[in-house]
């Protein structure tokens, strides 16, 4: 791919886009950026990129743009936007940022997607890769963008990358050496005009590789096992439902590795992360470490130290024997669902935010089981209620801080409070974690109050 002289659109100005824009500097390409937000939002950037030589295009979005154009590069928070399908039309060329990379990158892929586990199970893979003496980088949301990697790659790396929907939407060619499908759930479908759409993006995932690369897939989720039979790569399975061979499975308390002979890999006592959900992310990811010839045992130790990630089924701090536990990051029912089912303790589960098109009646039979009441907070308040109106009590708030302090009222010594709202943020906050550092800010602010109480 020669860029040099070529005219690009950069759509949208984030951390992935202005990757992008670096990157195509560096190629000699004559680079515009449109983007929503306006100047003002956009402050310093403008009169920066400005200087580079690129312009930009802000607080609107102009069709001419969008057509004028050899190439159009949307970031991956970009909607399908009228403009950009208006130019496909017309016959530009739209790709995505890991398509962009792929073209340049030396090294090997290993693609992690699905609807939910992508950052724990990338992060955790890049782990075991690295602790097991791989060279390995981690690229996509929580890492760095895999475009900023490009110009410093070498053969020998390995680029551990978080691959969403809206990446998958615009590639051409984009190949994983090694491919990893989780799970899926109806997510995004506020961005994707239906299911079946963004299964079709996810899939291409596996469907791009070649004979020798591998694909792990989930033999639990039917919709991801049934891309084993259409993969031209070699399929390894995960399951904790049977046995499979090859790949991972759980027998009774233990995680069994297989290829050619069954080989214990842990006992779940000994994993640090709550959740059978957990279990899987956790099986996909020795499964990377096995396929790079890494030995149980040191795959086995980098699990043992896997602390998780923020926001996701984080556990906050105890207050008089509550136990609050911060999962914003469940920004869909499906996560949500496996948050409550980690849990053997009564809990008081507070939901809501801005709704993604979720079908919150799935919740219905866990909470009924495992859940005593439910707060509510933010857009999707009246929606929820008017689906889960029978199962539980509800009380409706309007602050995260009254949201902890209902919860804490309801609560008794050895249940759980459980942050894990099943939509965005945006609603009342700029993202997932500013939302989860407001909550356990929240909960910080009530242990204060209590521990002064208990001294007056
Ligand atoms: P992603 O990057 O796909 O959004 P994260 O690792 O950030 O995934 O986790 C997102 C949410 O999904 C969190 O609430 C987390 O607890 C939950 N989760 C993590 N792994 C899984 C899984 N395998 N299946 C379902 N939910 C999961």
């Amino acid at each position: 791919m020669n860029l040099k002289g070529k005219n690009v659109l950069v759509v949208g100005l984030g951390k992935t886009g202005e990757a992008v824009c670096h990157f195509l500097l560096h190629q000699g390409a004559q680079i515009k950026v449109s983007e929503k937000k306006t100047p003002e939002e956009l402050g310093e950037k403008i009169s920066f990129w400005k200087q580079e030589g690129i312009m930009v295009e802000a607080g609107k979005h102009e069709q001419r743009s969008f057509y004028e154009v050899d190439l159009i590069v949307p970031s991956p928070g970009v909607p399908l936007l009228p403009e950009i399908k208006a130019a496909k039309a017309q016959g530009v060329r739209i790709i995505s940022e890991i398509e962009l990379a792929y073209n340049f990158l030396q090294g090997k892929i290993v693609g992690i997607t699905g609807s939910n586990g992508k950052s724990t199970t990338a992060s955790l893979t890049h782990k075991i890769l690295k602790e097991g003496g791989v060279s390995s980088y981690l690229a996509g949301n929580i890492g760095t963008p895999l475009i900023s990697l490009v110009e410093r790659s070498k053969k020998d790396n390995v680029y551990v990358t978080e691959i969403s929907s809206f990446q998958l939407q615009y590639i051409e060619h984009f190949r994983a050496s090694v491919s990893v499908f989780l799970n899926i759930s109806p997510d995004h479908l506020d961005w994707h005009p239906s299911f079946d759409d963004y299964y079709k993006a996810k899939k291409k995932l596996i469907s791009f590789q070649e004979e020798n690369d591998t694909a792990i897939l989930n033999q639990d989720d039917s919709l991801v096992w049934d891309l084993h039979t259409e993969a031209k790569s070699q399929v390894y399975a995960f399951s904790r439902k049977k046995k499979v061979s090859p790949g991972c499975f759980l027998q009774g308390d233990w995680i069994i590795l297989t290829d050619t002979e069954e080989k214990k890999l842990m006992n779940t006592s000994e994993i640090p992360l709550l959740g059978s959900h957990n279990q899987e992310n956790i099986m996909a990811a020795a499964l990377v470490g096995y396929l790079f010839g890494l030995p149980l045992t040191r795959i086995r130790k980098s699990i043992r130290k896997f602390k998780g990630l923020e926001h996701r089924l984080e556990k906050v701090t105890t207050i008089n024997g509550v136990d609050f536990y911060n999962d914003s990051k469940a920004t869909n029912v499906d996560a949500t669902l496996k948050s409550t089912q980690s849990f053997q303790q009564k809990i008081i589960l507070i939901l809501g935010g801005r709704d993604k098109g979720g079908d919150f009646k799935k919740l219905q039979r866990s909470i009924q089981d495992r859940a005593k009441k439910i707060i509510l907070i933010g857009e999707a308040s009246e929606k929820i209620k008017n689906v889960l109106k029978d199962i539980l009590p509800m009380n409706e708030v309007s602050s995260l801080e009254e949201a902890v302090r209902a919860s804490f009222s309801e609560a008794k010594p050895g249940e759980v409070v459980l942050f894990a709202p099943a939509c965005t943020s945006f609603d009342m906050f700029r993202n997932f974690e500013e939302r989860g550092e407001i909550f356990k800010q929240e909960v910080f602010n009530l242990k204060k109050e209590m521990e002064k109480e208990k001294v007056f």
